[in-house]
């Protein structure tokens, strides 16, 4: 006959009892601690906002990922998407500005060319004909 966990020789029904009890608080505590781990890695994925970090991401058959993870990188990749498109326009603003200068030079120095009657003045013209040629050039740089 096997004695009880608490040392006495009969099974007891509350020792039992306790012993199933403390078996589940270790699992529950394990499981926290997984869950610990989880929360962690989502941590982690939030700060990894570059391209050197994202490769170092785990995958779906890791055990730390989530759900909640994979949430996390997604939104990490629209992040890093729209740093990226900021740059891009940040670098062609130049240019696009160069471009509605002339533009609007263009149709300003067409207008005036239409108008002239007489005495417009040629060398104003020019002038304006010669910017509107270095912004586009300007532009294409
Ligand atoms: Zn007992």
């Amino acid at each position: 006959m096997s004695e009880c966990i608490c040392g006495r020789r009969l099974m007891h029904d509350c020792c039992k009892e306790i012993a199933r009890l403390e078996a589940a608080l270790a699992e529950a505590k394990k499981q926290r601690d997984h869950e610990l781990s989880r929360l962690a890695a989502c941590g982690v994925a939030a700060m990894g906002n570059t391209k050197e970090a994202v490769v170092q991401r785990i995958d779906r058959d890791n055990p730390y990922w989530s759900a909640s993870y994979g949430d996390v990188c997604a939104s990490v990749d629209r992040e890093m998407d729209l740093r990226s498109d900021l740059a891009a326009l940040k670098a062609s603003l130049p240019g696009m500005i160069a471009e509605a200068w002339a533009t609007a030079i263009q149709i300003v120095w067409e207008w005036t060319y239409q108008k002239r009657v007489g005495g417009a003045d040629i060398a104003l013209i020019e002038t304006m004909k010669e910017r509107a040629a270095s912004e586009r050039a300007r532009r294409i740089e």
